[in-house]
């Protein structure tokens, strides 16, 4: 609880101060609407990721707790920056309006809005209509909306990535971390994962390791907890590497199996079909410590 409403401050006291960046960046930048772009997601991405950060430093791990407090901070962000820019608009228009009579009246707000609607707030010149006549009428609601849907969902968006990168042991009351297990040779990942659903590990061994040099392979993973054996997940992305004209190395991931659920002997399981992997000939499905103890220093390398 205490987090919770941690998160709801600190988001509001963010959503405050990016709000107020971003309006005067919107109100005065008037060299690129790329910019103006930029600047909506770029706050709207600080917002979630700051709330997120917090609410998982605070152990916060319910969902709907999570997206509750982002949809309270981004509305915060959406008319807090509605406050500033309009408050900003009629000063730079030489209108004396305090921030208390546009806080203080929704209407009074409201209107004004519509008045600046009517008018045209700002030209996109060249790019849309005639170059110097103000957007104005349905064509400015229409960015007006676009941009209040990039100030609420793009926190939304990034939230729970930010919050909840890994599972959380209740066990421990810690976050999980992750443990690299192999790199295996890529195949049909849907039959792999399948297999994998069904506990039939030997799907790891059936796949084998990846050579090398490899441009197309499947990564595995455990994400689990350090302290305990009660939490632990078993994760495969297919990575896929492609040169770019530059000649960089271009690192494609397409994630096919998302925490699979683990019981303590399943873990074991995968493990010492892991170890397996680099020693097919001998200890595979033989003693359970020897494999997990392997395993662990192929984490480590
Ligand atoms: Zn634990």
């Amino acid at each position: 609880m205490a987090g919770t409403v941690g998160g709801i401050l600190v988001g509001i006291l963010l959503a405050l101060v990016l709000g107020a960046i971003y309006s005067y960046l919107d109100l005065y930048n008037t060299i690129s609407i790329y910019l103006t772009l930029l600047a909506t997601m770029g706050a709207g991405a600080g917002l979630g990721l700051g709330v997120g950060k917090f609410l998982h430093w605070a152990k916060v791990r319910n969902v709907a707790v999570l997206y509750g407090v982002g949809a309270i901070c981004a509305l915060v962000l959406l008319i807090w920056s509605w406050e500033v820019w309009i408050y900003a608009f009629l000063h730079q228009a030489k209108l004396q309006v305090s921030m208390g009579d546009l806080l203080g009246s929704p209407r009074f707000l409201w209107r004004v809005i519509g008045a600046i609607n009517e008018k045209g707030a700002w030209s996109i010149g060249g790019h849309v209509g005639d170059k110097g006549t103000p957007v104005s009428g349905v064509a400015l609601w229409a960015v007006w909306i676009g941009e209040a849907a990039m100030l609420v969902g793009v926190p939304l968006a990034v939230i729970k990535w930010a919050a909840m990168p890994a599972p959380f042991c209740e066990t421990c009351q810690k976050w999980c971390e992750k443990r690299a297990l192999a790199k295996l040779n890529a195949g049909d990942g849907g039959a792999f994962r399948r297999e994998m659903e069904n506990k039939q590990f030997g799907a790891i061994a059936k796949a084998g390791p990846a050579a090398g040099s490899a441009m197309r392979f499947w990564d595995i993973y455990l994400e689990g907890c350090a302290g305990c054996d009660s939490t632990q997940t078993f994760s495969m992305d297919e990575v896929t590497l492609t040169l770019d004209k530059k000649g960089n190395l271009q690192r494609k991931t397409k994630k096919v199996i998302r925490r699979l659920n683990l019981s303590p002997e399943e873990t074991v399981a995968v493990a010492t079909q892991v170890a397996g992997l680099s020693n097919p000939e001998g200890k595979a499905g033989g003693d359970s410590e020897q494999s997990r103890t392997m395993s662990d220093n192929k984490a480590a390398e």
